[in-house]
This record gives structure tokens, C-alpha cells and sequence, in this order.
């Protein structure tokens, strides 16, 4: 899907697809943490993706990641939260921006 966004300065073209791909990674390692709230105890659990890696990770598909509420003097809960992984990309021009015919101007 392509939609075309038109501007007084200018237009832009923005494209979206709806797709699913698989990160050939065996062991993704991400600054993130998942926190979540057990369903039985209501006890903050969280997964440090930092240390606790995903494994070949499917852009855009929702995967099942185990979690548990662990407390050293209490027995815990363990459950799973439904977690995906989406990407974004930030574009910004940059640089010297050369003009088409600027060099033939300046050999005049
Ligand atoms: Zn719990």
C-alpha cells in the first residue's frame, strides 16, 4: 500500500505493506524490558531482553513469552504474555546538496 501525502513544501510518498519477516538471528539481544502484571497475584513481572535473548524473532508476528513473578520466600506464577516485534526506520537528508548543472554554470 503506497499513499501519497501532499505538502505546501513539497510531497511525499510514504509506503506500508503489511508483512511478516523472520530475523535470521539465533540469539536477539535488545535494550528493552517487558514489564507486565501477573494475572494471578497482580506481582510486576519482567523479561530483560538485554539477557533474555529472543530466539530467530518474526517481525510483525506476535509471539508467546514466557514470564514468571519469582520471589525468593514466595512460590510464583508463571504465565505468558503475547509480545511482537515491529520496526520502524527514521529518514533525515543530509549533506551537501549539489544542484543538477552547477558545475557547467561555474565553467561560464
Ligand atoms: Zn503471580
Amino acid at each position: 500500500m503506497t499513499e501519497k501525502y501532499e505538502f505546501e513544501e513539497g510531497q511525499v510518498w510514504v509506503t506500508r505493506q503489511e508483512w511478516q519477516a523472520e530475523l535470521d538471528v539465533k540469539r536477539l539481544y535488545l535494550p528493552i524490558t517487558i514489564l507486565a502484571d501477573c494475572p494471578k497475584c497482580g506481582r510486576e513481572a519482567s523479561r530483560d531482553l538485554s539477557e533474555d535473548y529472543l530466539s530467530y524473532p518474526v517481525i510483525g508476528q506476535e509471539e508467546s513469552i514466557g514470564f514468571d513473578c519469582s520471589s525468593e520466600d514466595e512460590e510464583c506464577c508463571e504465565f505468558e504474555v503475547l509480545a511482537s516485534l515491529e520496526v520502524s526506520i527514521k529518514a533525515v537528508a543530509y549533506g551537501d546538496v549539489t544542484e543538477y548543472g552547477e558545475h557547467y554554470d561555474d565553467d561560464v
